[in-house]
């Protein structure tokens, strides 16, 4: 079975596709669907996935390296939608997360997600979410 909407990585020039993980546990009624990147070990996760991605956190593997990985990439363009809106960068304390303008969808550059697994960074990054992005162009 093939899916008409694959994703492709925002950062990847050559439109790399990602890899979907469906993270689910026993007892945890959410599940969470991160696509990693296999190339630039980003993560990208779907507007409104964040808190089931919390409630999951120890069950993410560290598929990809993400969690390990770090590594300054440029602003991308968002991996969902069509029309691929170029992100907006958010600063979440000592590290970063970009976010669709349009859908908010979340991406990770590798090593971005570790941090948000943390109690800390979860409660950071809903802060920072609430704001509006500072544009750096
Ligand atoms: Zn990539
Ligand atoms: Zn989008």
């Amino acid at each position: 079975m093939t899916t008409s909407a694959e994703l492709l990585c925002p950062k990847c020039c050559d439109n790399e596709p990602l890899a979907r993980h469906e993270i689910s546990a026993p007892g945890v009624a959410s599940k969470v669907t991160i696509a990693f990147c296999p190339r630039c070990r980003g993560a990208w996760i779907d507007a409104g996935a964040l808190e089931s991605l919390h409630e999951l956190r120890q069950y993410i593997p560290h598929a990809g390296g993400n969690i390990m990985w770090k590594r300054d990439l440029t602003r991308g363009v968002c991996a969902a939608c069509g029309d691929r809106p170029v992100l907006e960068r958010l600063s979440v304390g000592a590290f970063g997360v970009d976010r669709c303008p349009q859908c908010q969808g979340l991406w990770f550059d590798g090593g971005e997600l570790g941090p948000t697994l943390t109690d800390q960074g979860y409660e950071a990054l809903l802060r920072a979410l609430r704001q509006p992005a500072k544009s750096t162009t």
